[in-house]
């Protein structure tokens, strides 16, 4: 299975990668987490992309596509993944498509998480993960069962991102709809574009997901 998963920042899309990665042993490649390991490393890509991050704009396509390129050529995406980040923008799109067509490879969905503007800054800004397992959690919406320890790993470290906060969420989501929804129309010419609604509650939109995969399998 390749999938697309769409939608602005705090949409939910890498909740839902999460749980898609264990449904169907497919893998998550999510562009973000793989900027911020750069920026952790302080590679050359990192220490290009940390500014630009910071300030909630967009790194360059062309940085994008080679680091995707080289993501998928790994033999752990094989089996299928689900894309959390990326397309963002129409060119990043357009190259996905020349990967795939190469490789003889199709996608099987494109999934938008429709949510309203409004609600997402409260969503981003109140978001924390696990240090060692990822699992993400919420200020308001998901505390871990047990205050200060991870529900899946039992870690007691968690971490949040230096972009997440309400200074840099306006910045996100002007890209947003600036840069992505422009890839929008894109999809749903191919006919492989579906929408669910992502102010539901997670199960909810993950009842959603299994429901639009089913289809399309
Ligand atoms: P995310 O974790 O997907 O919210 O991404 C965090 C930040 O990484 C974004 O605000 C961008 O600065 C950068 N980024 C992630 N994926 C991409 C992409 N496909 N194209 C350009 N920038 C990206």
């Amino acid at each position: 299975m390749k999938l697309i998963l769409l939608g602005p920042p705090g949409a939910g899309k890498g909740t839902q990668a999460k749980r898609l990665e264990q449904r169907y042993g497919i893998v998550q490649i999510s562009t973000g987490d793989m900027l911020r390991a750069e920026v952790a490393a302080s590679t050359p890509i990192g220490r290009e992309a940390k500014a630009v991050m910071e300030s909630g704009a967009l790194v360059s396509d062309d940085i994008l596509v080679r680091m995707l390129a080289a993501r998928l050529d790994q033999p752990d995406a094989a089996n299928g993944f689900i894309l959390d980040g990326f397309p963002r923008t129409v060119p990043q799109a357009e190259a996905l498509d020349a990967m795939l067509a190469r490789k003889g490879l199709k996608l099987d969905a494109v999934i938008e998480l429709k949510v309203d503007d409004a609600a997402l800054t409260d969503r981003i800004a109140g978001r924390f993960t696990c240090a060692k397992c990822g699992t993400g959690y919420h200020d308001s919406f998901k505390q871990p069962a047990k205050p200060g320890v991870c529900d899946v790993c039992g870690s007691t470290e968690f971490v949040r991102r230096a972009d997440d906060n309400r200074e840099t969420v306006g910045a996100r989501l002007a890209a947003y709809h600036k840069q992505t929804a422009p890839i929008i129309p894109h999809y749903a010419k191919t006919g492989i574009l579906r929408s669910v609604d992502g102010m539901a509650d997670i199960d909810e939109v993950a009842r959603q997901i299994d429901a639009v995969l089913e289809k399309a399998r």
